[in-house]
Order: structure tokens, then sequence, then C-alpha cells
């Protein structure tokens, strides 16, 4: 049994709700994307509602989407960085000469840019380019 609830707009009352995987469109930053997402409908009326939860998935999904065809870093490699060189998200930041809180908002799922991307994908791949990037900080 499904215990989740949510607001049904047309029942005018919180309502069990019922999941189905379907095709998704969504656009970012100009452009279409196809994804896969959650739609959760109304166990009682069939109405569509919204769910803050699938929500946020869908929008993860499209993100992902946004992710693979722009060759955009994922989030999870995003969050193994830290632990991979046991280094915090601000001083790594500021390593990079980025704002402080740069890499923080990219751990919080916002989208880095392609160039940004890229020299995170570098270090995730090339621990020899992460050091060289101490030495260089060390240097000057
Ligand atoms: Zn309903």
């Amino acid at each position: 049994m499904n215990e989740k609830q949510t607001f049904c707009e047309e029942c005018r009352n919180d309502v069990a709700y019922s999941l189905e995987i379907v095709s998704m469109k969504g656009t970012l930053r100009g452009d279409e994307y196809n994804y896969i997402g959650k739609k959760a409908t109304c166990a009682k009326c069939g109405t569509e509602v919204y769910v803050a939860q699938i929500g946020d998935e869908n929008l993860k999904a499209l993100y992902d989407a946004y992710r693979q065809k722009n060759d955009i870093i994922s989030l999870e490699k995003i969050l193994e960085i830290p632990d991979k060189y046991n280094i915090g998200k601000r001083p790594l930041s500021l390593l990079l000469d980025w704002g402080e809180m740069t890499f923080n908002r990219y751990c919080e799922g916002n989208m880095p840019t392609k160039q940004y991307s890229d020299v995170l994908q570098r270090i995730y791949d090339d621990p020899a380019f992460y050091l060289s990037l101490l030495d260089k900080k060390r240097g000057t």
C-alpha cells in the first residue's frame, strides 16, 4: 500500500497517488530535452498531482539529460572529487581560483558551465593534473 499522500486540486483533499514512468520533455537553457520522468496521479480521480519530491527527481533527470548531451560532468562525479583528494569544498574552489562557494553550489546540483565542467572532469580523471594545480598554488 502506498501511504504517501499529496494534495489533489480536484478532490480538494490530501489523497494517495500512484506513480507512472513516462517520457517527458523539458527546456533548459533554450534547448529541449527528452528524459524519463515520473508522473503522479491522484488515486481517486486520476488528475495529475504535484509531489515536491517527484518534481525534484524529474528536474534531476532533466539535468542529467542536459549533462549527457552537453558533455557536462555528472553530479555523482562532482561529489566524489572532495573525497577522492581529501580536500574540502571551499579549499578546492579556491585552489581553482573560483568563487569560494562555487564548488559548493555544483555539489548542490547547480549546473557548471562547460568550461568549469571540463576542469572538474580533468581533475576527476587525472590525479597528476590535480597535483600540478596544488604545486602551482604553492609556487605563487
Ligand atoms: Zn483527486
